[in-house]
């Protein structure tokens, strides 16, 4: 029998991906004892691992919507815990930027529905103004709304920070555990997984792509469809990222937010997402049509980007539905949460959707201790502004010198609360095998130092992921 097979968990939580960390830290704070139980090796397995890292203020969001409450809940939580725990803000503000007549007619609209969600620091901005904050973008830009606020975050080391505190706070997470099936008998669930039976009182399905699948193994029938929508996305070496300071996003149309060109926290100019429906929910491939128009658009937008090289190419999915809100209800009865549908803002979401999970459940009437000193972990910083680990004394040896990344860095992410599983849950917390190089000349050296400690040993010349 497993470890925690016999125990009866006040909450299980289904999936490791940025949501499913948030509410596993703010059920453990409020005192509950909870479960996480995710199918992937690592954390991030699913839409989590790949998205554009903004950390948005909600100014376009759906007004008087949930997604807009969370959104801006979790921003403000995030602000407010990030020096505690060390992670990252980068601080860049962004511009809706107009390119012609048709796009400046509707950055009024843009600018009222900001001041309907209380995001009422954005103005306008006229051309020549966008010129001075940004002399190296395309002089043809008409006007633009400015967003002070919105912001880059580090995209992985923020979950990981969640789970971090989770489990140090006595949190459990077992991974490699798919959910198969469940039964409701009494007051509990019994759930079946791969690594065998758990008990809780109460489930919340954070399982993403997955999620409408997971509403079915528990209720029987599911209240909403995923509908796999890929973004691709082109990254541009570190050089790039002195062509641009602030986020520059588009006018969005009903369909998309569109392509944005985004600063990255570890140094990078990010070109993307494209928004392309596909069935699978599992694989998200790029292709050369796509990546050379998201190259040709970054080089209209930024001009000076056709003379920097691409060193990563890469895409997510997001976890949509066959409607564009989130697909979050309770029933308190059986015992059961969903916080399904988590489309395009989940990064920013995440600890807003928890608190409200957190408030859903409360209202179910289960008692809670809260931990009276809660342990507040230290991340690791990967992120270009502040301190990296190469730039410490002590015997450090350079493993990846694409990205700096010390011998330290890669031993300390093997170990911990939390610790890396697999090769992407590595370079994720460290960035070894990320830059410029991608791995051609550090990763046998990384194969070395990780050796006997994945299921899946990294095999030099081997895809990454
Ligand atoms: C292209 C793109 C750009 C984006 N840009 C931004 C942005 O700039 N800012 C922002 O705020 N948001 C952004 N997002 C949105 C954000 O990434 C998602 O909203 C978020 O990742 C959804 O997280 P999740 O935890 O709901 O799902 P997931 O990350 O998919 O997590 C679900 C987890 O459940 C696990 N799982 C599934 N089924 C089972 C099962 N049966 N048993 C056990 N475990 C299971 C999966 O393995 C997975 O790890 C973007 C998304 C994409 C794709």
């Amino acid at each position: 029998m497993g470890k925690h097979a016999a125990e009866l968990f006040d909450v299980v939580v289904i999936g490791a991906g940025v949501v499913g960390c948030a509410v596993a830290r703010r059920f453990t704070l409020e005192g509950a004892r909870v479960l996480l139980l995710e199918k992937g090796a690592d954390i991030l397995s699913g839409a989590s691992k790949g998205n554009s890292a903004i950390l948005h203020t909600g100014f376009d969001a759906p007004p008087g919507s949930l997604e807009v409450a969370c959104m801006q809940a979790g921003y403000e939580e995030y602000m407010t815990i990030a020096p505690n725990m060390n992670l990252a803000i980068l601080e860049t503000g962004a511009v809706v930027a107009a390119w012609n007549d048709e796009e400046v007619a509707k950055l009024d609209g843009i600018e009222a529905q900001a001041r309907q969600n209380g995001v009422s620091d954005v103005r306008r901005v006229t051309r020549g103004e966008i010129l001075r904050r940004e002399p190296h973008i395309n002089p043809v830009v008409k006007a633009g709304l400015f967003v002070p606020r919105e912001h880059v975050i580090d995209p992985w080391s923020a979950p990981l920070g969640y789970l971090t505190q989770a489990v140090q706070n006595g949190a459990e997470a077992v991974f490699g555990a798919e959910v198969t099936a469940a039964a409701r008998i009494g007051n509990e669930w019994q759930i079946h997984t791969t690594k065998g039976e758990f008990h809780a009182s109460f489930v919340i399905n954070c399982a993403g792509l997955f999620g409408d699948e997971v509403e079915r193994a528990f209720m029987g029938t599911a209240s909403f469809q995923i509908r796999p929508r890929k973004g691709q996305f082109v990254v541009f070496d570190k050089p790039a990222a002195s062509l641009i300071r602030t986020i520059l996003l588009p006018v969005p149309t009903e369909r998309t937010k569109g392509v944005v060109v985004v600063r990255t926290a570890f140094g990078n100019v990010l070109v993307g997402p494209t928004a392309e429906e596909q069935e699978d929910r599992v694989h998200a491939g790029v292709d050369e049509a796509t990546l050379n128009g998201l190259v040709a658009k970054a080089a209209e937008l930024v001009p000076g980007l056709a003379n920097i090289p691409v060193n990563a190419i890469y895409a997510g999915l997001r976890p949509a539905t066959e409607k564009k809100e989130y697909r979050v209800h309770m029933d308190g009865e059986r015992g059961y949460i969903a916080l399904g549908g988590i489309r395009s803002t989940g990064l920013t979401a995440a600890l807003g959707l928890a608190q409200h999970a957190f408030r859903l459940f409360g209202s179910a009437g289960v008692r809670q201790r809260p931990p009276a000193n809660p342990v507040w972990p230290q991340m690791p910083n990967l992120s270009e502004h502040r301190e990296r680990d190469w730039e410490r004394p002590g015997d450090n040896e350079i493993v990846c010198h694409c990205e700096l990344v010390t011998r330290r860095e890669i031993e300390a992410a093997l170990e911990g609360s939390v610790p890396a599983r697999d090769f992407g849950g590595l370079r994720r917390r460290t960035r070894a095998c990320m830059g410029r190089c991608q791995g051609f000349y550090c990763s046998a050296r990384v194969a070395e130092i990780t050796a006997g400690r994945f299921e899946n040993p990294l095999s030099v010349g081997v895809s990454h992921e």
